[in-house]
C-alpha cells in the first residue's frame, strides 16, 4: 500500500487541492498535514495572524477523498528542550533564504519530522515554493530519506495571481494590483525572445514590480534552476528560474516562472 503525504499549513485552496488530487492518482492512501509551523516564521512575520480555518479545511479534505488529516499542536511537534535542527546550507543561501533567516531550517526540520511520523512513500510539494521544493529534494537526497518527492505546477487564479493562503490578507485594491506580478513575469518571455540579456531583464522586472501601486520589491532574480545561483550569461538551453518576492502593503507574495534560455 502506497502512502502519500501532502504537507500544508492549512487555509486550503485550489493549489493545495491539486497536490491532493495528484497524490490520490499516485497513492492508495493520502495523508494531509495541517500545521502552521512556528519555527519557519521570523519574529516580525505573520505567524499569529496566519489564517486557520480548520473546520473548512477538514470539509475540503473530506470532499477531496483525503484518508487522514494530521494536525498536531505546536507543543507536540516541539516539546520542551527541543534542540535538533535540519539545515540545508547551499540552496538556502539564495532568494528567500537571506531575507527570511531561519525559514528553511524551520521548513526542513518540520518536513523531516512529518516524514518520520507519517512515513509516506511519496510526498507532494508545489512549484509555487520552488526554492522550498528544491531544498526538500536536496535534504532527502543528502540524508537518504526513502521518500519520493513530487513537485506539482503552480495553480493560479483566473487573472494569473498564484494561489496562496496569504492572498486573503489583501484588500480589494491590493488584490487588483497583485495579478500584475504574474503579468510582469510573463513579460520576461517576450524580453528573452527579443534577445535581452539577463541583467537587462532583471532590471526591467525590478522596475515593473517596484512601480506597482502600494508595492515594495523584495527581490527579482534570474537563477539557475538547480543551483539557484545568479546567472549572468546563461548557455543556450540552460534552465532558468525567474523568481520574485514582492510586498503588497505588508503582505509578502512570491511567484516564479521557468524559462529555457
Ligand atoms: P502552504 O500551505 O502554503 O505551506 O503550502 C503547502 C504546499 O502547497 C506547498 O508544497 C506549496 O508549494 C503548495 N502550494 C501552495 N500554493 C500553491 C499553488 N498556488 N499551486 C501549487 N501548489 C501550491
Amino acid at each position: 500500500m502506497r502512502i502519500a503525504l501532502v504537507p500544508t499549513m492549512g487555509a486550503l485552496h485550489a493549489g493545495h487541492m491539486s497536490l491532493i488530487a495528484a497524490a490520490r492518482r499516485r497513492a492508495d492512501k493520502v495523508v494531509v498535514s495541517i500545521f502552521v509551523n512556528p519555527t519557519q516564521f521570523g519574529p516580525a512575520e505573520d505567524f499569529a495572524q496566519y489564517p486557520r480555518p480548520f473546520a473548512a479545511d477538514c470539509r475540503a479534505c473530506a470532499t477531496a477523498g483525503v484518508d487522514l488529516i494530521f494536525a498536531p499542536q505546536a507543543n507536540q511537534m516541539y516539546p520542551p528542550n527541543f534542540s535538533t535542527w535540519v539545515e540545508e546550507t547551499a540552496l538556502a543561501q539564495h532568494l528567500c533564504g537571506p531575507r527570511r533567516p531561519g525559514h528553511f531550517r524551520g521548513v526542513c526540520t518540520v518536513v523531516l519530522k512529518l516524514f518520520n511520523i507519517i512515513q509516506p512513500h511519496l510526498a507532494f510539494f508545489g512549484q509555487k515554493d520552488a526554492q522550498q521544493a528544491l531544498i526538500i529534494r536536496r535534504m532527502v537526497r543528502d540524508l537518504n530519506v526513502p521518500i519520493k518527492i513530487i513537485v506539482c505546477p503552480i495553480v493560479r487564479e483566473r487573472d494569473g495571481l498564484a494561489m496562496s493562503s496569504r492572498n486573503a490578507y489583501l484588500s480589494a485594491e491590493q488584490r487588483a494590483v497583485a495579478p500584475r506580478i504574474y503579468a510582469a513575469l510573463q513579460r520576461v518571455k517576450a524580453w528573452h525572445a527579443a534577445g535581452w540579456d539577463c541583467l537587462r531583464i532583471r532590471r526591467a522586472l525590478e522596475h515593473e514590480l517596484a512601480s506597482l501601486p502600494g508595492a515594495r520589491l523584495d527581490y527579482a532574480a534570474l537563477v539557475d534552476e538547480q543551483t539557484l545561483e545568479d546567472v549572468t550569461q546563461p548557455h543556450r538551453g540552460q534552465h532558468i528560474l525567474v523568481a520574485v518576492a514582492v510586498f503588497i502593503g505588508t503582505t509578502r507574495l512570491i511567484d516564479n516562472l521557468r524559462l529555457r534560455w
